[in-house]
């Protein structure tokens, strides 16, 4: 008797990246195995952090978009960490975040120290749960962050929700047992709740109104998970960020509805940060629609993003003004558009600096950050530039 066992692994039909800028920064392709040993090699036995994987992520036909978003997320830490403790609560049904939380654990709990790791369950959700990512198109990276962002924290909010509901349920029905738990009003009705989304991303804008006519100033507060910024050629993100906060004058049709003098009046408006949020995310508004050309093009113009920042456009009763913020991941777009090229992405990680490139994962020095600034010359469209920028605050 024999015993034939056919292993058949399935594999994926793994679409090679048609992302016409594939970006090499070795300049050597590197076979998968080879590229991670040898970065365990270049990294050092003593010096690989314990407790640390860098693991590269399969490309299943464009979703570079969303690796490297995954990638920038997993490296800042306050949200990595919440994604594991998640994962050892009590199963629940799958949903975007059960998936992230195993891609997540399946990253932290690897043997080896670096590697691949086809994401598949996660795409394959993210396909099921939103059509726009269903397809093998290139989509927008600040478009899918804002979108997981979003969805995590709209799940972990029904998730408390419920919870109430059913601590209001006992609380009824058993008068009062045990536990006490959450204290407060057993008031199961739907409320906004702060989820950690929020705790990590979110920060509040005011929107300052000062009337010219009698001076009064109106506010009005905003919150944000991520910021979007203008650009502008050969500046800096603190550029921006003024370009941001400026104040506008409301003048002519667009006169203010003054309160105080219960007329239009000449106004000046300006946005400022009122809650810093622990962590930053900048978002550089470098895909513009073009009026002529009926179609979004690239501005590929060098903006430097300092490796620590402190912001100044800060209301007077912002509450934490003075936090200093450290860069720890940036994605970046390489092409021309927003429906062309490839993302990857960088992360900084005990201390050194990663490229992150789908399933390739390399080592690079800290000056080499200055490329991803993106192009002083305004004819070539064509750039490797810093895209969303991931800032995390030191307290
Ligand atoms: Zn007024």
């Amino acid at each position: 008797m024999f015993l034939f066992i056919f292993l058949f692994v399935y594999l994926p039909q793994i679409y090679l990246s048609v992302c016409p800028v594939k970006f090499q920064f070795s300049g050597s392709a590197c076979l998968q195995g080879t590229n991670a040993s040898a970065l365990e090699k270049e990294i050092g036995h003593e010096q690989f952090p314990v407790n640390e994987h860098y693991f590269g992520l399969v490309n299943f036909g464009n979703t570079c978009y969303c690796n490297s978003v995954l990638q920038a997320l997993y490296f800042c830490r306050p949200f990595r960490d919440k994604v594991l403790a998640y994962k050892v609560q009590p199963r629940r049904k799958e949903s975007l975040l059960t998936c992230l939380a195993d891609l997540f654990n399946s990253i932290a709990t690897q043997k080896k120290k670096v590697g691949v790791i086809p994401p598949k369950k996660f795409i394959s959700r993210l396909r099921k749960e939103n059509e726009l990512f269903d397809n093998y198109m290139q989509q927008d990276a600040h478009e899918f962050l804002n979108y997981l962002l979003n969805t995590i924290a709209d799940l972990l909010q029904e998730e408390k929700n419920h919870e109430r509901q059913q601590n209001g349920k006992l609380l009824q029905n058993g008068g009062g047992g045990g536990d006490g738990g959450e204290g407060g009003g057993g008031g199961g009705g739907k409320e906004i709740q702060q989820t950690w989304v929020h705790e990590i991303f979110q920060g509040t804008l005011t929107n300052e109104t000062r009337c010219l006519n009698c001076e009064a100033v109106s506010s009005k507060d905003e919150d944000f998970l991520d910021l979007s910024v203008d650009v502008e050629q050969n500046t800096s993100i603190t550029h921006c960020l003024r370009g941001f906060s400026n104040t506008e004058t409301l003048c002519s049709e667009c006169k203010y509805y003054c309160e105080q003098c219960r007329s239009k009046q000449e106004a000046q408006k300006r946005m400022r940060v009122k809650k810093l949020p622990m962590i930053l995310a900048l978002h550089l508004k470098r895909f513009k629609y073009m009026d002529q050309l009926h179609r979004y093009t690239k501005l590929s113009y060098r903006v430097v993003f300092p490796l620590e920042l402190r912001l100044f456009n800060t209301s007077g009763d912002a509450t934490n003004p003075e936090r200093m913020y450290d860069l720890v991941a940036v994605v970046v777009h390489c092409g021309s558009g927003p429906n062309r090229g490839h993302y990857i992405t960088i992360v900084k990680s005990h201390g050194f600096w990663l490229l992150f490139d789908d399933d390739i994962v390399e080592k690079i020095d800290a000056q080499a950050i200055e490329e991803f600034y993106g192009l002083t010359s305004d004819i070539s469209k064509n750039s490797e530039s810093g895209y969303i920028l991931f800032y995390q605050s030191r307290d």
